[in-house]
């Protein structure tokens, strides 16, 4: 298989990336497709896109996608307590709760987005070795198969349209939670108009909560928590361990803790 990887840039800022894990016979298409994606981005075009192709070389995990839980809060203040109370109930201490939301409130890099995610710790110590760039999942897809039970369940619950950016966080979760040490992931994006994130866990599965920031605002970030983890060792299954997710777990509505 082959890693398949875009990164576009404008005035040296970060504008938008994707990636794809694909066989030979499917490169070609992969980088065209990626090509289109990182010239029509919302957030302009670019002056810069670097799109690589790399053999993978150690055997590719599958795994099944973590299941789709829809969360129903109705503003922001339902949405960040949905999230503290998830991160609570996953047992990661209230300070490191408040650290990373006021992180990603404020953005996690001298006010600006970072590239990658933060790694906390529970005693709410950021492990990233660069502050700026943090550490970034890469190596992970979907089959299409497993896409396509997903934009079934999504058109069910009439989300049709938010389909590419739940599939690309759903696969980059999966991946996260599937890895040891990690506790819990938290996301919302920094892109102004997505207004979503999640709370996700290997024993939550994958909680989408409608309103993480308000309409506009352009910070966002990834914080993953970890436990007891050798850091170097960490970073490189985030990194370079190949995850193909080839079974999509479903999809409801959350009710409450008990039920997850
Ligand atoms: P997005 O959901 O693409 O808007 O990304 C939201 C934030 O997550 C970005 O600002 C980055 O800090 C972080 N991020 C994006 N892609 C990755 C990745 N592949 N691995 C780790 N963190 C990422």
């Amino acid at each position: 298989m082959y890693s398949v990887r875009m990164r576009a840039e404008k005035g040296g800022r970060h504008i938008s990336g994707a990636e794809r894990l694909v066989s030979e016979e499917e490169i070609q298409d992969s980088v065209q497709s990626l090509t289109g994606r990182a010239l029509s981005h919302e957030r302009g075009k670019p002056d810069f896109v670097n799109i690589s192709v790399e053999a993978v070389k150690s055997p590719v995990k599958n795994l099944a996608s973590l299941p789709v839980i829809l969360h129903n809060a109705g503003n922001v203040m339902e949405g960040r307590n949905a999230a503290r109370r998830t991160l609570e109930f996953l047992g990661i201490p209230g300070f490191c709760i408040q650290k990373a939301l006021s992180l990603l409130e404020n953005g996690p890099s001298d006010g600006q987005s970072m590239r990658g995610a933060i790694i906390m710790d529970m005693q709410g110590n950021r492990l990233e070795p660069d502050r700026e760039r943090g550490v970034r999942a890469t190596r992970m897809d979907i089959t299409e198969k497993a896409a396509g039970e997903l934009t079934k369940s999504l058109s069910g619950k009439g989300l049709s349209s938010y389909f590419t950016h739940v599939k690309e966080a759903l696969v980059l979760a999966t991946k996260v939670a599937s890895i040891d040490g990690t506790v819990a992931e938290l996301c919302w994006s920094d892109d102004p108009y997505y207004t979503a994130g999640y709370v996700a866990s290997g024993r939550t599965g994958y909680i989408r909560i409608p309103y993480l920031k308000e309409n506009g605002d352009s910070h966002g970030g990834r914080v993953f928590f970890v436990d007891n983890i050798n850091i170097p060792g960490y970073i490189n299954e985030i990194e370079n361990k190949p995850v193909l997710i080839d079974r999509f777990a479903g999809i409801r509505e959350f009710t409450d803790f008990h039920t997850i």
